[in-house]
């Protein structure tokens, strides 16, 4: 007979809708036997009475359904983002709230490489907080006109390049006729990079490169270290190249004694055919463990609204900017529907623009037309800016979303202001339309984009209040109790994990997120601040800032 355990807490949440609050959970083998009060859990026969948790409140461990291994790497490069960010470790870094203050930070730790020839890279810019300034080459040869500097930014959809990683990189050429390349006036390129075509030679030469994206061992141990003190259990690296390397590299991370962190990896759709995608998806399935969920296909459609690279319909972005760009073309993306469809791969797509939910609606449509595949769960990632309409066509085609609840503090005055204009920037990430809908739907952080955090997310949807201190959209705020469910069942739901995670309830993993208070118990301004233990993983507690 093997050991269970029986945790004691002040309060369980279950999420299980017929038995939401307990007081105790039994667990067996890393699975939950049961939750209930100690006198029908002790039928299980023996048990060790684990009673740390008796001050706790325990939830099922979060569900991060769109973020990124990379939140682990990019600590290794310089932080230049606009607002302050505890990396892995617990550090607090500063925002850099000028374009001087970027070029100042990166100085200075161009000053610390002297000696070396290594290109010096920072990462988080957010240009749309500088009053409409761009950064570009001129601004980042003031750090060094030798070295090459190269700085991402917060989207990760743009590099910004000094003049010497251009020229390395082959773009300080008058002759560059490239949408994501803009020229100046001097007709060489600004040094903006937009779009993965664009971005790739820069990163290369500056080591930004797909090795960062599929993320190294230590990177995926401090991306896990982030997951224990946010009281995430399963996290998404939601576009990985997923090479038969990197995902030695990841078993072999994931599969180590105590891992903490269930991993589900999607594969990018960048550079192969349609069938080559659906054709890898389906030899990683295969290669999934219990640790490392494996076989999902990720498209990327358009850019990013705040870096106006999104597809919009008419009318377009508020300040007359021109339209952004298609990151996948549409009769790519509608090949790899139809392919996936057939060949039982699920599809994550990301949609900013509300054009480009509609060419993926269109998709879906002629691809179920030919396949109509049930409970296929294909998912649109951010679908920020889709009105009620599409969020009705979603639901008719059976296809679920991960709402973007972030973006409202992050960027919601930007969009309020900038990008789409009032009316638009209220429905952005509506998820009470996605209830309304019955559209099945999580809320995610997008980390590195903004950092990883269910309770801050989850404090998003039911508050939208910009970083300004706006109000934005309050016909779209929702509950705490929908929050939470959001982020556990509801992002579950998406990977389809939703039978084995996502609520505490008799065969279900024991995954738990400990928290200081009761979340539906606390005021909806205060759920961001709730304390975090730690997380239980397949029974075992991790303890925030434990090695
Ligand atoms: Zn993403």
């Amino acid at each position: 007979m093997t050991a269970t355990t029986i945790f004691r807490a002040r309060r369980i949440r279950t999420m299980n809708p017929s038995r939401p609050l307990a007081t105790h959970v039994a667990v067996r083998n890393g699975r939950i036997l049961g939750a209930g009060s100690l006198e029908e859990l002790v039928g299980w026969g023996e048990y060790v009475l684990d009673d740390r948790f008796d001050s706790k409140v325990l939830v099922p461990g979060f569900v991060e359904a769109h973020s990124h291994l990379m939140e682990g790497a990019l600590w290794r490069f310089v932080y230049v983002g606009f607002h302050d960010r505890v990396d892995p470790d617990g550090r607090l870094w500063p925002g850099a709230r000028s374009i001087d203050a970027v070029v100042d930070r990166l100085a200075g730790e161009n000053d610390r490489l002297a000696g070396s020839t290594q290109a010096l890279v920072g990462w988080g810019l957010d240009p749309i907080y500088f009053g409409g300034r761009r950064c570009n080459r001129h601004d980042l040869d003031r750090i060094s006109t030798t070295r090459l500097v190269a700085v991402l930014h917060a989207s990760l959809h743009i590099v910004n390049a000094n003049t010497a990683a251009l020229e390395a990189a082959g773009y300080l050429r008058e002759d560059i006729r490239h949408p994501g390349l803009p020229a100046g006036e001097d007709g060489l390129p600004t040094g903006e990079c937009k779009g993965p075509d664009a971005m790739a030679p820069i990163a290369r030469q500056v080591g930004l490169d797909a090795g960062l994206l599929t993320a190294d061992a230590e990177a995926v141990r401090a991306f896990s270290r982030l997951c224990v003190r946010k009281g995430v259990t399963t996290a998404t690296d939601m576009a990985g190249s997923l090479t038969p390397e990197s995902v030695a590299a990841l078993r072999s991370v994931t599969g180590a004694h105590g891992f903490p962190t269930r991993i589900v990896a999607l594969l990018r759709h960048l550079g192969q055919s349609p069938q080559q995608v659906v054709d890898r998806a389906v030899e990683l399935r295969e290669q999934s463990t219990e640790r490392l969920r494996l076989g999902m296909i990720k498209l990327v459609t358009d850019g990013s609204i705040q870096g106006f690279s999104a597809r919009l319909r008419w009318p377009g972005y508020y300040n007359g900017l021109p339209n952004g760009l298609w990151y996948t073309a549409p009769e790519q993306v509608l090949a790899v529907l139809q392919l996936a469809l057939a060949g039982g791969v699920a599809v994550h797509a990301h949609t900013n623009g509300d054009e480009a939910t509609d060419m993926v609606l269109d998709a879906m449509e002629a691809a179920l037309a030919l396949h109509p595949i049930p409970d296929h769960r294909f998912t649109l990632q951010h679908c920020q800016l889709a009105d009620a309409a599409q969020f009705r066509r979603l639901r008719t085609l059976g296809m679920c979303v991960n709402l973007f609840a972030n973006h409202t503090f992050y960027w919601g005055d930007a969009h309020f202001e900038q990008t789409v204009g009032p009316e638009r920037a209220e429905r952005m990430n509506a998820c009470a339309t996605a209830i309304a809908s019955g559209v099945p739907f999580a809320i995610h952080s997008d980390a590195p984009v903004t950092p990883l955090g269910p309770l801050f997310t989850a404090w998003c949807a039911v508050n939208r209040t910009t970083s300004g201190g706006r109000l934005l959209g309050a016909h779209e705020r929702i509950s705490i109790a929908d929050a939470l469910r959001a982020v556990t069942l509801g992002a579950a739901y998406t990977l389809k994990l939703d039978g084995e995670i996502g609520s505490i309830e008799t065969g279900k993993h024991a995954d738990f997120a400990v928290l200081d208070a009761d979340p539906v118990e606390t005021s909806p301004q205060a759920l961001k601040d709730i304390g975090i233990w730690g997380v239980v993983s397949n029974g075992r507690p991790v303890a925030a800032g434990s090695p």
